[in-house]
C-alpha cells in the first residue's frame, strides 16, 4: 500500500522543502514536473526542448501533452523500481486536466491521491523568498540567502558539492507574477477536482512547524486506515 500526496502552491511557498522532508520521513519518491522539466531542459537536442525554455522562462505552464507524457513515464518507472513506499507530486498538478490525468493514471496502477497540501503563503513572502532562493545544481537542494544559508558558504549541506550553487533563471520579479497570477487562476478548480483530501496550511511559518502540521495529518491517516482496519498506509 502506498501513500501518495500532492504538494500544491504558489512558487516560493516552500514545496521542494516540504518534499525533500516527507521523503527521508516517509520513503516517499519526489516527483517535481518543474525538476524534470529542467532537467530535459539541459538537452537542447530533445524535440521538447523550445517549448519548455520558452515557457519556463516567461513562467507559462508547458503544454500538458508534454507534462502528461513525462509524468506518466516517471509513475511507471517509480512503480516497477519498486523501492518507495509512494510519491511526493511537487508542483503537479497545476490545473484542472492535470488534476483529472493524475487520478486516471493512478487509478490504472490501482492507486490513489491520499492527500493535497496547499500551501498558503502571501504575496509579500513568495516575493522575498523567491528572490533570496538559490539551489545545489549537484542535488537540487534549495537554500536561502536569509534564512537557510549553507554552513559553509560554497559547499552544499546535502550532498557536499563545492561552487554548485545555482539561481534559477526564471526567479526573478517579472517571471513570479505570471507564475502567481497562472497558480491563482487555477487553484480553486484544483481543490474543487480534488475535494475532501485537499488541505490548507499556513505556509507563512518556519519550515519544521509546516511539516509538523503535515505529518500530524499522515498520523491521523494511518489511525483511520488501521481502526477501519482495511488499509494500513504508512
Ligand atoms: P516549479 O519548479 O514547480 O516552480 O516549475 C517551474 C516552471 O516549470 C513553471 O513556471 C512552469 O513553466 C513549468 N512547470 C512545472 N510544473 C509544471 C506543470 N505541472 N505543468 C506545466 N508547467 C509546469
Amino acid at each position: 500500500m502506498s501513500l501518495n500526496i500532492a504538494l500544491f502552491g504558489a512558487p516560493g511557498c516552500g514545496k521542494g522543502t516540504q518534499s525533500a522532508l516527507l521523503k527521508k520521513e516517509y520513503n516517499l519518491y519526489h516527483l517535481s514536473t518543474g525538476d524534470l522539466l529542467r532537467e530535459i531542459r539541459q538537452d537542447k537536442t530533445s524535440p521538447f526542448f523550445e517549448e519548455i525554455n520558452e515557457k519556463i522562462l516567461t513562467g507559462k505552464l508547458v503544454s500538458d501533452e508534454i507534462i502528461f507524457k513525462i509524468v506518466e513515464n516517471k509513475i511507471k518507472e517509480i512503480n516497477i523500481e519498486g523501492n518507495f513506499s509512494g510519491i511526493i507530486f511537487d508542483g503537479f498538478p497545476r490545473n484542472l486536466s492535470q488534476g483529472e490525468f493524475l487520478i486516471e493514471v493512478l487509478s490504472k496502477m490501482n492507486l490513489q491521491l491520499d492527500y493535497a497540501f496547499i500551501l498558503n503563503v502571501s504575496l509579500e513572502i513568495v516575493v522575498d523568498r523567491i528572490l533570496n532562493r538559490f539551489t545545489c545544481t549537484k542535488c537540487g537542494a534549495v537554500y536561502n540567502t536569509k534564512s537557510k544559508p549553507p554552513i559553509a558558504a560554497n559547499k552544499c549541506d546535502e550532498c557536499g558539492g563545492i561552487d554548485s550553487f545555482s539561481k534559477r533563471s526564471d526567479d526573478t520579479e517579472d517571471v513570479i507574477k505570471n507564475r502567481l497570477d497562472i497558480f491563482n487562476a487555477n487553484m480553486m478548480v484544483v481543490k474543487n477536482l480534488l475535494g475532501s483530501i485537499c488541505v490548507d496550511i499556513d505556509a507563512s511559518r518556519p519550515a519544521k512547524e509546516i511539516f509538523e502540521t503535515i505529518k500530524k495529518h499522515l498520523q491521523n491517516k494511518k489511525k483511520f486506515y488501521t481502526l477501519s482496519n482495511s488499509r494500513i498506509v504508512l
